[in-house]
């Protein structure tokens, strides 16, 4: 089945070819990790983990590079302010070391309880400077660069081609841009390499040809793309605020050292809002998955909730919003247990569901259709169990840890639930609403129906 995606890189819907008949080799930009990851940024990690997910559900080998930023990446995307890892450093008091270190584990555990699929390969920053210098040099060999007092730069104006991703020239760039722009030559010149301040110790800083002092954020992306995926690769994503700055500086570093274009689609998606504005950690108003969990909203009702929108329109998160796709994944957990185990697939579903996937990730169309078989009136329901978990196999919702998986009761709560049978007997509603209470204290919700009490999950 053909498969359609929005490539930024032209501005329109493209029929997807990859390089090598089979598989696709996809770079996601990671996280920062000077800070937990936001609910927001986790947006973009879930969008490629679906795209991810949508190729191996079509038979692609998936290769998936996902960069950690541990270095470089400084407040301004300018090439000024303070690189954020320091700023953290200071922030806790900790070494920016160890500070890169403890976010990159709290991001692997955030994402793994959004059921995110590790990245084949999660390379990181610093561990790739001698990449970076080499790269950075044939840059310098092609005549792409200049020297300022404070770092090696780019010369955009010497790219013919700079601004393709924006789909701006350099005029409109420069013309748009507030940056003071210090000793570079043009606006949207930006640092390969930054040295340390004259008379200063960064805690992380190396040799280079040029000086001592540290990489441009953009430079990692392009060395350790090439490193990892070969150029071209198939596929780069990213969140809509990386396509102006960030993505447009890593294609005009991999032009101007390789001659190549590094990938032939570039996917971004929109922002997810909070409260209708916008979530940044700059204004300091972003959620957590700490946060989620907090307000006793489940990861993956979460990953539920961004399923609901399509990548390519902007989603406003509110507690409410996210607390209503919390209900629907705790009635769908619940619906699909009581299911037999799976047999066939329902190919007809099956087909319309894969043809919404295919459309540029139509998640909410899909998710139509997986309501659709889900409330289906008449499907066998052995089919009902394999076409979901197929379905899910997309989605990643988990549900082949619930699907045909009755609960498992402990015995002090079946016990409870016999004292309950009792009182409602006995028509001792204080003690059955009590029982009640205990019975969901030990993560179980107790119904009255018409065939006596029913246990479902907490969720
Ligand atoms: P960062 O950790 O700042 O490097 O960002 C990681 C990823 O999250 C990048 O792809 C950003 O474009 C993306 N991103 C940042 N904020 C948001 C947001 N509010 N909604 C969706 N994606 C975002
Ligand atoms: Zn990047």
């Amino acid at each position: 089945m053909a498969i359609h995606l929005f490539n930024t890189l032209g501005r329109k819907k493209q029929a997807f070819a990859p390089l090598i008949p089979g598989k696709v080799g996809i770079y996601s930009c990671g996280p920062t990790v000077y800070d937990f990851a936001s609910i927001g940024n986790f947006r973009s990690f879930l969008f490629a983990d679906v795209l991810r997910r949508m190729f191996e559900k079509n038979g692609f080998a998936v290769t998936q590079v996902m960069n950690i930023t541990d270095v470089g990446h400084l407040v301004s995307d300018a090439d000024d302010g303070e690189d954020k890892l320091e700023k953290g450093a200071k922030r806790e008091g900790k070494s920016a070391w160890d500070v890169a270190a403890e976010y990159t584990k709290a991001f692997v555990e955030d994402s793994q309880k959004l059921n995110i699929e590790v990245p084949h390969v999660s390379p990181k920053a610093t561990d790739h400077i001698a990449e970076q210098i080499a790269f950075i040099q044939d840059i310098e060999k092609n005549g792409f660069t200049y020297v300022t007092a404070d770092g090696v730069y780019f010369d955009t104006s010497k790219l013919e081609h700079y601004g393709q991703l924006s789909g701006q020239s350099l005029e409109e760039k420069e013309g748009g841009s507030r940056v003071a722009i210090g000793d570079k030559k043009h606006a949207t010149d930006f640092a390969l390499w930054k040295f340390s301040p004259a008379g200063e110790t960064r805690q992380m800083e190396w040799e280079s040809p040029w000086g001592k002092g540290f990489p441009g954020w953009h430079i990692e992306c392009s060395a350790m793309s090439e490193k990892y995926l070969g150029l071209p690769f198939d596929i780069h994503t990213g969140g809509i605020d990386h396509i102006a700055v960030h993505h447009e500086n890593e294609i005009a570093q991999t032009l101007a050292a390789r001659n190549c274009l590094e990938a032939n689609f570039w996917m971004h998606n929109e922002f997810l809002q909070i409260d209708g504005g916008k979530m940044s950690k700059s204004l300091n108003n972003t959620y957590t998955v700490g946060d989620l969990e907090e307000h006793k909203i489940h990861p993956l009702s979460f990953r539920l909730f961004i399923l609901g929108a399509h990548y390519r329109t902007p989603q406003n998160f509110t507690w409410e919003a996210v607390g209503a796709s919390h209900a629907a994944l705790g009635n769908i957990r619940n619906a699909v247990r009581d299911l037999p185990k799976p047999s066939e697939v329902d190919e007809e579903s099956m087909t319309s569901f894969m043809e919404r996937v295919n459309d540029d990730l139509d998640t909410p169309g899909a998710l139509a259709m997986f309501y659709g078989v889900l409330n289906h009136a008449s499907m066998e329901r052995s089919v009902k169990s394999a076409t979901l978990l197929a379905m899910d196999a997309v989605f990643g919702l988990a549900l082949e840890d619930v699907v045909a998986r009755p609960l498992t009761i402990p015995s002090v709560v079946e016990k409870l639930v016999a004292d309950r049978e009792t009182a409602r007997s006995n028509k001792d509603w204080k003690r059955s609403d009590e029982l009640r209470d205990e019975i969901a204290t030990l993560g179980f919700i107790a119904e009255d129906t018409a065939d006596g009490q029913k246990l479902r999950e907490v969720w």
